[in-house]
């Protein structure tokens, strides 16, 4: 979009154009709202919603804390719906859960674990759980070194292409109506009486709006700083890497676990090529200096490499990508009590209010983004629900494109 299309006051701007952002774009849009614009620093889909696992799910890993099964049964009914809605970018995938010889979780804890995620999915489930011997799950598995595990289980969860799936949704907020600004940097924003100021670089004439939705994700305190407005939770950044391989033949995805800190990690069937991932380490460096290192690849290596036939080395790798899971933490709770849930906070300027998220899955960013549109329509007196739930709402085509090779998209995307 050009930038003399702009106008000079908004009801609503969002910053960030990963799927939170251009979620809560295309749920306002989908409510007949055309004055609502996106900036993205970027290219839509350029931070973390092109570097997740790429899994459409409930998280069953979540389960370990009563705390998170709202959110596992949440994650599990917009599965259900995104499978509906986007059949060519979300699909259902089988996945082996492996009883291991020695250590790692013990059978029983794994089977209640799946009758579990199988009962929150309720009317919203794919095919429940079974159990696979050896034999059958090399056939579908073939690295696997079945001398390690005493037998599987199966269970399905979704897939996706998170960039393809965050172009869809902006593509179908514009053809609503709404506007998109890319490689436009949001460099501070300022509380004025009646909403904010949003400051861009380059560009002298700052915009005006009553509500802002800060959704820069990983950059959210970063811009807050910059703005000097005291953010409301700690965010806390966690790194999780993956690497590309050539594809080894998987005709299900994986779920591992490292026997020294229990971490789970999979080893995916992604177009064409094997995802293998993710690493999980706090940081706290600038967000733009993040990139996959020789520890990450170590640690992804070592721990593939117990369950695998034949080795695989650095050279076997295509590409690598990093990301950063952004999570919120109370100033006065421990490092354990941070959930996955998303968080938003709010920051109030007049009767305007700037809403910043926390947090999130790629898999629920449409609840999400209804609870911030509800929000903000019920301070409007607008009693227009969210749409985007009905297929008519979404679009296939617009003017955002992604590079759809995964091996390109990680060498050029970094
Ligand atoms: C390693 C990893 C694996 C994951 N796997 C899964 C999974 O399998 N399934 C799942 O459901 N979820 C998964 N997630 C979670 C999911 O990917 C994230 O919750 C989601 O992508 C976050 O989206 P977002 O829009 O909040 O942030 P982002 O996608 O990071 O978007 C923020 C955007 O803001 C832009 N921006 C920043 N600063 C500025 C500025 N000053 N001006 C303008 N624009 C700016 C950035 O360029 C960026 O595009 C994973 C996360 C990680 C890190």
């Amino acid at each position: 979009m050009s930038d003399q299309s702009i106008q000079s006051r908004y009801r609503v701007v969002i910053l960030g154009g990963g799927i939170h952002g251009v979620g809560t774009l295309h749920d306002l849009a989908s409510r007949g709202w055309r004055d609502v614009l996106l900036i993205e620093k970027g290219a839509i889909g350029s931070g973390t919603s092109s570097k997740s696992t790429k899994l459409i799910h409930g998280g069953l890993r979540y389960l370990e804390h009563i705390r998170d099964f709202g959110l596992v049964a949440e994650g599990l009914r917009e599965r259900k719906l995104l499978m509906e809605l986007a059949p060519d970018l979300v699909h259902p995938l089988p996945f082996l859960f492996p009883v291991l010889k020695k250590g790692g979780m013990p059978r029983f804890m794994i089977k209640t674990g799946l009758s579990l995620y199988d009962f929150l999915a309720g009317k919203h489930g794919l095919q429940k759980h079974t159990f696979v011997n050896n034999q059958d799950a090399i056939r579908e598995a073939p690295p696997l070194n079945t001398d390690v595990f005493r037998s599987f289980y199966k269970f399905y969860d979704g897939q996706t292409d998170d960039l393809a799936l965050t172009t869809r949704v902006a593509n179908s907020a514009i053809s609503l109506g709404a506007q998109v600004l890319e490689n436009t940097f949001v460099e501070r924003i300022e509380p004025v009486a009646n909403g904010f100021l949003i400051h861009r670089q380059g560009h002298p004439e700052p915009l005006s709006c009553r509500f802002i939705i800060n959704a820069t994700g990983p950059w959210a305190h970063e811009l807050l700083h910059r703005s000097k407005i005291e953010p409301e939770f700690i965010g806390i950044n966690n790194k999780g890497s993956h690497i590309i391989v050539r594809d080894l033949g998987l005709k299900v995805g994986v779920f591992l676990q490292s026997p020294e800190d229990g971490r789970i990690f999979f080893v995916l069937p992604w177009k064409d090529t094997t995802l293998i991932g993710t690493t999980e380490d706090q940081f706290d460096g600038p967000i733009d200096s993040l990139e996959t290192n020789k520890n990450d690849v170590s640690y992804i290596l070592e721990h593939t490499n117990r369950y695998f036939r034949a080795p695989l080395t650095e050279k076997d790798i295509l590409a690598t990508f990093s990301g950063l899971r952004w999570l919120a933490k109370d100033k006065t709770a421990g490092l354990s009590d941070t959930s996955r849930s998303y968080r938003i906070s709010e920051f109030k300027s007049g009767d305007g209010v700037m809403y910043t998220i926390y947090g999130g899955k790629l898999t629920a960013y449409r609840a999400l983004s209804e609870v911030i549109g509800d929000e903000i329509c019920k301070a409007f007196g607008d009693e227009a629900q969210s749409q985007t739930h009905l297929q008519k709402f979404w679009s296939n085509t617009g003017p955002i494109h992604h590079v759809s090779d995964p091996i390109l998209r990680f060498k050029s995307v970094g």
